[in-house]
């Protein structure tokens, strides 16, 4: 990343909304290692936490490694038609999934706990995305907000068969039945892709508890007419508390904006505050 043209902003916000005893959701964003990622946990007695907080740590820790160094020694096979990024972020995927399925197995306690895992991971000036689950990545910019990743869920297939409209699936009552994710199978088919961004794109990744209160375009309002990405997060959890708050809500956003202007807007701050 070091001869990289622009550098990233990013802000993250997560809230337990209005109606759950405790937040199950994760969070992990780290500009400097390039590395963004929500996990929404699931299971009974508090087993959803220990879910999310495992995916976070397995999926961040085995792939720093990797993210600095294009010429790290990849420790395993390449499968057949897969880059090698594309394989380092298959392992990282497998690592969280084996520690949670296995955690869940020998403990009773955690016996069918599970979480999402959507993740936007700068490798070496590619956007890559990483996604299980129903959590999203959104790419935002001035005039649009395009949805970049497919939930992983019942609703979801229905859309994609026709036998759904996506308004009616805004409010179907097996909206939050989910068809993969992490914990739960000792197989893994997760979602990667490589997404094109421009400077100024904004991509937000969030749990379910923020697009299920509120709509694409109220999220795209907030993000483009807040002054920076912290507000803007703020402001997203608030409008889905506002909404009603049914669930754990997490945002993660992050901006690639030009290095240059960056440092213009510094001694811009330096000079008003003299
Ligand atoms: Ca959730």
């Amino acid at each position: 990343m070091t001869d990289s043209y622009w550098t990233i902003e990013t802000a993250a916000a997560t809230d337990r909304g209005r109606r759950r005893a405790e937040n199950e959701d994760a969070y992990f964003c780290d500009a400097s290692i390039g590395i963004f990622m929500v996990a929404d946990g699931m299971g009974g007695a508090n087993a959803g936490e220990v879910a999310s907080a495992m995916s976070v740590d397995k999926f961040v820790g085995f792939l720093e490694p990797f993210l600095g160094d294009e010429d790290a020694t990849i420790p395993f096979e390449l499968q057949e038609n897969e880059d090698s990024r594309t394989t380092v972020l298959m392992q990282a995927a497998l690592s969280a999934n084996s520690a949670v399925y296995e955690k869940a197995n020998e403990d009773p306690d955690h016996r069918g706990m599970g979480s999402t895992l959507t993740a936007a991971i700068v490798f070496h000036n590619d956007l890559y995305i990483t996604h299980i689950g129903d959590s999203r990545c959104y790419r935002i910019r001035t005039d649009t907000i395009d949805q970049i990743t497919a939930d992983h869920s019942k609703v979801q297939e229905m859309v994609s068969q026709g036998l759904l409209t996506e308004e009616a699936a805004r409010s179907h009552p097996q909206r939050n039945i989910i068809t993969r994710c992490i914990g739960r199978k000792k197989k893994l088919k997760p979602d990667i892709f490589t997404i094109d961004f421009d400077l100024a794109d904004t991509f937000l990744l969030c749990s379910d508890g923020l697009n299920d209160m509120v709509p694409d375009d109220v999220i795209h309002r907030i993000v483009t007419e807040s002054l920076d990405l912290e507000i803007a997060a703020t402001r997203l959890v608030n409008a889905a508390n506002d909404r009603g708050g049914r669930d754990n809500i997490t945002v993660v956003l992050l901006r690639f904006v030009p290095e240059s202007t960056e440092t213009i807007d510094t001694y811009g701050d330096q000079d008003q505050e003299n």
